[in-house]
């Protein structure tokens, strides 16, 4: 499989489709690119199934209509951003080198949000490794990484963060981000990283802001 999504490395097909969930305009909420002007493109699909997801909505791929690269790509026409951020849903439940590539060819910085759970693909400048502990994760992710970003929602995550963090380089940032709908889990990074500076904060700012 890893084998046919390697072929496709100089693909620029206009007409591959994705089940696209949304698209919009905004800032980066979270992690290293906090606070940039960014377009997202949100697929559909997840089998990843972690109880506390935001975005539970996204997991039945078949719910979404299908767009075009290039249905995606004209949706940018009048965006005044550099970064597009494309997010999920699990995007590597699909092969985005026919996306990415296009949006390479444009001049955009193209970002990845993935778990890691599936073989990697496409062509990315910034890539946001964000494992969870409900899936393996796929080996091809480790070279790709620009961020590694671990949500906490009990005692148990830091155990799993730091299993993580060991297969990753020392000078990638790395980032622990509070379950929203737990209060405590806040708590429970303050003191941590109070105590494991290596560690950094990461806050859902656009939940602060009340946008998307
Ligand atoms: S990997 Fe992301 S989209 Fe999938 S279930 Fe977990 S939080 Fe939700």
């Amino acid at each position: 499989m890893l084998l046919n999504k390697n072929k496709e490395e100089n693909c620029l097909d206009l007409k591959y489709e994705y089940p696209v969930v949304e698209m919009f305009h905004s800032i980066q909420g979270e992690g290293f690119w906090c606070g940039v002007n960014a377009f997202f493109i949100r697929l559909a699909g997840c089998d990843v199934f972690c109880p506390w997801c935001d975005q539970k909505e996204t997991w039945v791929m078949k719910k979404y209509p299908l767009f075009t690269v290039e249905n995606i790509v004209n949706n940018l026409l009048n965006i005044n951003t550099k970064h597009i951020i494309i997010t999920g849903g699990e995007p590597l439940l699909h092969n985005l080198f026919p996306l990415t590539n296009v949006l390479k060819k444009q001049g955009y910085i193209t970002h990845l949000e993935t778990s890691g759970s599936h073989p990697f693909t496409g062509d990315f400048d910034w890539v946001t490794f964000s494992p969870k502990p409900y899936k393996k994760t796929d080996e091809s992710i480790y070279n790709h990484v620009g961020e590694l970003k671990v949500i906490i929602d009990n005692e148990n995550d830091f155990i799993f963060a730091e299993l993580e963090a060991s297969k990753i380089a020392d000078n990638v940032p790395k980032y622990l981000q509070p379950q929203w709908e737990n209060p405590l889990s806040k708590e429970l990074i303050f003191e941590y990283i109070l105590r494991h500076p290596q560690w950094r904060l990461s806050l859902q700012t656009h939940k602060f802001l009340g946008v998307r």
